[in-house]
């Protein structure tokens, strides 16, 4: 077994199981993916600590219990078109790209976007679409979506993206302050979001029309 299969197992038991998250196909998915293609080669042999790390350009890959909790909140169940704001090092969407039919994902930095693409590629995901863009604006050529993730702090749901979520959709986002956040989950219920605020959580900013202003 190679030493990273062996790691990933170690994060997952240690990490996702033992912390409650349940959902199979999540961890499932968890020990297949190599997390560690997904950060700098420097840095590879902390892929699978208790934390999150830097991927250059003041952002950061989220921690390994985090992308699992916000991909179990999302309850998908595989044949779901799904809108993610923040691409990033493009982990999450790898991930999201296992469980569901279709990811679009939007980053605002150009080399992360193209980072990303390349790794897509190569590991051969034909279904995640990258775009370069403000992700608050959301994508309204691809919209409705059936479930959309923002991995960056959000001081609200933007409303751009309230309208592209399908009624009985579902949105995960880190919501509250610049530096401190709570995990929210809602669900489109005639129009409007059914909001429920879990675990405190932090998150670099969203950054855009409907997010924080750039600084
Ligand atoms: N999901 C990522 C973690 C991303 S960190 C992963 O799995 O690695 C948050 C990312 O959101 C950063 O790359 C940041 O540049 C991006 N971001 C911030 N504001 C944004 C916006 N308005 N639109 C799109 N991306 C944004």
């Amino acid at each position: 077994m190679d030493r990273y299969k062996k790691l990933r197992e170690w994060m997952v038991e240690t990490q996702i199981v033992e912390r409650g998250i349940k959902d199979k196909r999540v961890i499932e998915v968890m020990k297949k993916i190599p997390r560690h293609l997904f950060v700098p080669e420097d840095i590879m042999d902390d892929a699978y600590d208790d934390r999150a790390l830097p991927i250059g350009h003041g952002q950061t890959i989220s921690q390994p219990y985090i992308v699992a909790l916000m991909t179990e909140l999302l309850e998908v169940k595989g044949d779901e078109k799904v809108l993610e704001i923040g691409t990033g090092s493009g982990y999450q969407a790898a991930i999201l790209a296992e469980l569901v039919k279709e990811v679009h994902t939007i980053e605002r930095i150009e080399a992360l976007a193209e980072e990303a693409r390349k790794k897509f590629e190569k590991l051969g995901y034909k279904n995640i679409k990258v775009y370069i863009k403000d992700g608050t604006e959301g994508l309204p050529q691809e919209a409705p979506f059936d479930r959309i993730i923002i991995t960056a702090a959000t001081p609200k749901i933007p409303e751009p993206l309230i309208a592209q979520l399908k009624e009985g959709g579902i949105i995960v986002a880190p919501v509250g302050e610049r530096y401190s956040q709570y995990m929210l989950k809602a669900e489109k219920k005639e129009g409007k979001l059914e909001e429920h605020y879990l675990i405190p959580v932090a998150f670099v900013p969203l950054i855009g029309k409907y997010g924080w202003q750039d600084s």
